[in-house]
């Protein structure tokens, strides 16, 4: 029998006002409060999922300069991660290349589990927004299909529970990639 715990670290990468904060938030207390201002923190969130009890450790973060391959702090997040939630707003075109360079950028850096990939899933927030899109769900798709990443839309400000799926799913990835290394 394996170990019933396991823990694992999350980071939430994206530009500035995708909701990065309001998707952790939502996933920590359920609910959407509509402004989170600009914290730097690590947040702790457990839960139960076949009959393990899984630990995330989620780094969230305002800053905008880790977006680029060659700050320390970008280097030093993806030392730390098991896996990335890429946040881009299905309003803010700008945001939705920003993800996709972004994910070059993983995917180009070293990481500890070597050889291994990262997992990451591409969110494509602000679904409630529709009426405003600029990006189309089909080049989220796209995206992660050319990328080997997961794909969910989401709104923070709307859905729970596309929130937990995007999360999940995630988690379920880092799970093969922890049994495999
Ligand atoms: P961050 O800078 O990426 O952490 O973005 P925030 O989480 O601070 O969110 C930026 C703004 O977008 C805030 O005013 C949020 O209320 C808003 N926001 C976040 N998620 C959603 C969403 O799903 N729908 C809508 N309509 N607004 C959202
Ligand atoms: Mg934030």
């Amino acid at each position: 029998a394996s170990n019933p715990k396991m823990e694992a670290n999350v980071v939430v990468l994206g530009t500035e006002s995708v909701g990065k904060s309001a998707l952790t938030v939502r996933l920590l207390t359920r609910r959407f409060i509509g402004e989170y201002g600009d914290i730097e923190s690590i947040y702790s969130h457990s839960f139960m999922s076949e009959g393990k009890e899984i630990t995330l450790n989620i780094w969230d973060s305002p800053f905008s300069e880790d977006l680029s391959r060659e700050t320390s702090l970008f280097h030093k997040k993806v030392q730390w991660a098991d896996g990335f939630v890429l946040v881009y707003s299905i309003c803010d075109r700008a945001s939705f290349n920003t993800a996709s360079r972004l994910i070059q950028n993983i995917r180009s850096t070293k990481h500890h589990h070597g050889a291994e990939k990262p997992p990451v899933v591409i969110v494509g927030n602000k679904r409630d927004l529709h009426h405003r899109r600029t990006v189309l769900a089909e080049e989220g798709q796209l995206l992660a299909l050319s990328t080997d990443c997961l794909f969910y839309e989401v709104s923070a400000a709307e859905n729970y529970h596309g929130v937990l799926s995007a999360f999940h799913g995630l988690m379920d990835r880092i799970k093969d990639t922890k049994l495999t290394s």
